[in-house]
């Protein structure tokens, strides 16, 4: 049933009118503009004004720098902020951080997991990211002993995000043996991994069918939600069918890591005479609301077969560096055709600036040539892109219609200074850092205000107590 239709009812269900002046503001089609106002009602951009006089809103809020819509963090795992610094120490490869990995993955319990998430999130949104895509794998209890609601991992991380006020797809990922023996066969999951398992793709399907998702894919106001196959190592072929189905009858998004290492591709040719991106290929999983994530040792036809069918690519460079899995052809897939998007993985650094630029800087290390992306393009990859791929087309843009979901970027840090008019956007998807975030706002909300989270007190100290709480 349905209230009253009055106006004065009509207005409280869209929401506050809000007004911002931005300084600067990067508008798709226009480029970079000055004095911008910005108009939006509840949660939505009603209007955008381009050099809009001085006198023409008073009561609006000044936004100093650049504004661009918010950033999306197209690759999370969470929990993996936990091991900042500590994997840094001694050498190693990405099996011997994986091992570590797995050793936190082991201690966490549905309230450490939303007491962590939310302050890593809280860290999100103080960088910028409006919008997670959480890749999340950590489902059930110690020795894969489902919980009473067995999608109780799935909601904390959830609730975190609603907490930390950015929004969140949860890419709920089917993981299902430990990886593949030298002639092919599915190696049982074992230890830690346990926690991950479902037993089939059907009964990942019920779990996750049981997560109540609308009509819409919705599973709460910032929410939506994603499936993924966590990897050709973790799903058999055949498990897979059951993913994918239940992806394209919600319509959400389909993630999965590829070929981050040359042991995933070696594994997989041994066991199906294919690559990974042929096996995702063969399996159906390849489109428009797929992502691939990493696609760093692609072959033959790979990049083909992925770009045609017009897949995301997500890049995630410092974690990809951080556990030297090499440089990913991002300029052949988005050549291919496939759009770019952008993750912070590992929570090396949380940072998607960082992650941005170095996807120029990798193809200029490996091709010494420079000019594959222009500044425009990385920030669309950080933008509109990376919510297209998160589930939220009409996020990632300051348009009329769109979420109102906006990022300023300060100009006056010692990084930022002197900045030029012409090339702004090239000195902060360049130069800036997440610590040049001074304003943030998520459906019309403020999240960030002059550098401060409006939601959590203390980030810093919230993040030490909740790593020290899984830690010690
Ligand atoms: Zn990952």
């Amino acid at each position: 049933m349905t209230g009253p239709a009055g106006p004065a009812r009509l207005a409280e269900r869209a929401g506050p009118v809000r007004r911002w002046r931005a300084e600067l503001a990067w508008l798709p089609g226009l480029g970079v503009r000055p004095d911008v106002l910005i108009e939006a009602t509840g949660d939505r951009v009603t209007a955008v004004t381009p050099g809009a006089a001085p006198g023409h809103a008073p009561g609006a809020t000044r936004l100093p720098g650049l504004t661009l819509p918010g950033l999306a963090n197209a690759h999370s795992h969470a929990f993996h902020r936990g091991l900042r610094g500590i994997t840094q120490a001694g050498e190693g490869t990405f099996w011997t951080w994986r091992e570590r990995m797995y050793e936190l993955a082991a201690r966490l319990e549905p309230a450490s997991y939303l007491a962590l998430a939310r302050v890593v999130y809280a860290e999100m949104a103080l960088a910028g990211i409006t919008c997670v895509g959480e890749f999340h794998y950590l489902h059930h209890g110690l020795g894969g002993t489902p919980y009473a609601d067995p999608n109780e991992m799935g909601k904390a991380v959830i609730t975190a995000a609603s907490e930390a006020g950015i929004r969140i797809t949860l890419l709920d990922a089917c993981y299902l043996s430990g990886g593949l023996a030298p002639d092919g066969t599915p190696v049982p999951l074992a230890g830690p991994q346990l926690r991950f398992g479902d037993g089939d793709g059907d009964a990942w399907a019920a779990r996750a069918e049981a997560l109540g998702a609308d009509s819409r894919g919705m599973l709460g106001p910032l929410a939506r939600a994603g499936a993924a196959i966590h990897s050709v190592r973790a799903v058999p072929p055949a498990q897979m069918h059951a993913v994918i189905a239940w992806a394209q009858r919600h319509g959400v998004p389909l993630h999965a890591h590829l070929s981050e290492q040359t042991a995933e591709n070696l594994a997989c040719q041994a066991a199906y005479r294919a690559t990974p991106a042929e096996v995702l290929h063969e399996a159906g999983a390849l489109g428009p609301r797929a992502t691939v994530v990493h696609a760093t040792h692609l072959a033959g036809r790979d990049t083909v077969l992925i770009g045609g069918s017009r897949a995301f690519a997500c890049f995630c460079p410092t974690t990809e560096a951080d556990l030297a899995d090499g440089i990913g052809p991002a300029r052949a897939l988005a050549s291919a055709g496939s759009r770019l998007t952008l993750g912070s993985d590992s929570q090396a650094v949380i940072d998607i600036f960082e992650e941005a630029r170095r996807v120029e800087l990798g193809e200029r290390l490996a091709s010494q040539r420079r000019g594959h992306f222009t500044a425009a393009e990385l920030a669309t990859a950080a933008t509109a892109d990376g919510h297209a791929s998160l589930g939220w087309p009409d996020a990632g843009a300051i348009v009329p219609g769109a979420l109102a979901d906006l990022v300023t970027v300060a100009l006056d840090s010692p990084r930022l200074a002197g900045a030029g008019p012409d090339t702004v956007l090239e000195s902060v998807i360049f130069a800036a850092t997440a610590a040049d975030v001074r304003n943030v706002v998520v459906g019309g909300r403020d999240v960030v205000r002059d550098g401060r989270h409006q939601l959590i007190e203390d980030v810093p100290a919230a993040l030490s107590a909740a790593i020290r709480a899984v830690l010690d």
